[in-house]
C-alpha cells in the first residue's frame, strides 16, 4: 500500500517501510494508505503477516500487530483497536485502476458515517402523509360503486302472481369410441395404438458453461495487500429433448345427450327415455351426469315477466295464479325466489 504524505506533499510512500514520511517526519496516517498501480506496486519479501496494524490509544500512532509499546509515544498498546482498512477493490471495479489518497479518504468517511448511523437511530422524518386522502378516495369510490350497484340491482318487495312452471331434464350420454391423443412417450397408455412420435423439448436444464474470474485486491492492514483471484462459475440453459407420440386409444368421450322438459305440475316431470346402445366394444353408450331444473315464472304489477329457480318439491307445491310477496330488481327484470312469501 502506499500513502501520501499530508504535511509536505511527498506522494507514493511506502506503507509498510515509511512508518514516518522521509521528508518531514510526519506519522504515517494508515487510513489513507491506497493500492498502487501495476507500475508502482514494490513486492514484500520475507515480510511475515502478523496481523492488521494497530492504533495508539494515546497519540492515534498505526503500529505493527506485535508492537507492545507505541512507537510514536511509548505508550502500551494493550487494548488497542486495528487500523481501518481499505475495502476489498475486485478488477474491473471503481478506483481499481487509478486508486488514491483521496478515494481512502472518501471511503474512511463514509465507513465512519455508516458506523454513527448504526448506532444513532435517525429520527424519523416529519412526513406528510397521503395516506388519508388515499383511504377517502377508496372509500369515496367505494360509496359510489355501492349507490350505484343499489340503483341497478337494488330489489324491493313487490307482489307478483305465480303465472307458470318450466322443467328440464337432461342425461348426459358417453360413447365408446376411438380418440386420438398426444403425449409423452413414457406417460403413453398401455393400450395406445399406431404411435407417431418425434423429438420435442420436453424442459431445459442448466448446464455449466466455463468460469468468470476476476482478480481481486485485500488490504492486509498493516501497510501490505494481497492480490487473488476469484471465478464464479457461468451457466447456460440447454434444451431436453423426448419424444411425443400422438396415438389412437379406446376411451369413453362424452358424445349425445337425452333431455325432456314440459312445463306445468302435472303430469309430473320425467327424466328422458335413453335408448344407450349396448355392448362393451366401439360405439357402446353409457349414461354419465343428469342434471334437472325447476323454473317458476311470475308477473309483477308492471306487467314484467320474472322467472327464478327453485327445488322440485317447492316447485310442485306451488299453484298457478297464488299471489307472492318477493324481492324483485329495481331497473334489471330479476326475483329472489329464496324471499318468496306469504303476501
Ligand atoms: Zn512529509
Ligand atoms: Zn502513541
Amino acid at each position: 500500500m502506499l500513502w501520501d504524505c499530508p504535511g509536505c506533499g511527498s506522494k507514493g510512500l511506502l506503507g509498510l517501510t515509511h512508518r514516518h514520511c522521509p521528508s518531514c517526519g510526519a506519522p504515517q496516517d494508515p487510513s489513507r494508505r491506497y493500492f498502487p498501480t501495476d507500475d508502482q506496486k514494490v513486492a514484500v519479501a520475507d515480510h511475515p503477516f502478523v496481523g492488521s496494524d494497530r492504533a495508539c490509544p494515546a497519540c492515534d500512532t498505526a503500529n505493527a500487530a506485535r508492537a507492545d509499546f507505541c512507537g510514536g509515544c511509548g505508550a502500551p498498546m494493550a487494548g488497542a483497536r486495528a487500523v481501518v482498512v481499505r475495502g476489498e477493490q475486485v478488477a474491473g471495479g471503481e478506483g481499481f485502476e487509478k486508486d488514491s489518497a483521496e478515494s481512502a479518504r472518501r471511503e474512511a468517511s463514509a465507513a465512519r458515517d455508516a458506523a454513527r448511523a448504526a448506532k444513532v437511530v435517525p429520527p424519523a422524518p416529519p412526513k406528510r402523509s397521503w395516506l388519508p386522502f388515499a383511504v377517502g378516495a377508496v372509500a369515496l369510490g367505494g360509496l359510489a360503486c355501492a349507490i350505484l350497484a343499489f340503483v341497478v340491482f337494488g330489489k324491493h318487495d313487490a307482489t307478483v302472481e305465480l303465472t307458470g312452471h318450466q322443467w328440464k331434464r337432461v342425461v348426459q350420454v358417453e360413447e365408446f369410441a376411438t380418440v386420438t391423443e398426444t403425449a409423452w412417450r413414457d406417460q403413453m397408455p398401455v393400450d395406445a395404438r399406431l404411435p407417431t412420435c418425434r423429438e420435442e423439448e420436453r424442459s431445459t436444464r442448466k448446464v455449466a458453461d466455463g468460469e468468470s474470474c476476476s482478480d481481486v485486491r485485500t488490504d492486509n492492514g498493516d501497510g501490505t495487500y494481497s492480490t487473488s483471484q476469484r471465478c464464479t462459475t457461468n451457466y447456460r440453459e440447454e434444451p431436453v429433448y423426448d419424444t411425443r407420440c400422438t396415438f389412437t386409444v379406446d376411451r369413453w368421450r362424452s358424445g349425445r345427450e337425452a333431455r325432456a322438459e314440459g312445463a306445468g305440475v302435472t303430469p309430473a316431470p320425467a327424466w328422458p327415455e335413453v335408448s344407450l346402445r349396448a355392448g362393451t366394444g366401439l360405439g357402446a353408450e353409457r349414461e354419465a351426469a343428469r342434471s334437472e331444473s325447476y323454473t317458476l315464472t311470475f308477473r309483477d304489477e308492471e306487467a314484467r315477466s320474472l322467472a327464478c329457480e327453485v327445488e322440485e318439491a317447492r316447485w310442485a307445491a306451488l299453484a298457478d295464479g297464488s299471489r307472492w310477496l318477493a324481492p324483485v330488481g329495481r331497473f334489471v327484470e330479476s326475483i329472489d325466489c329464496s324471499g318468496l312469501r306469504a303476501p
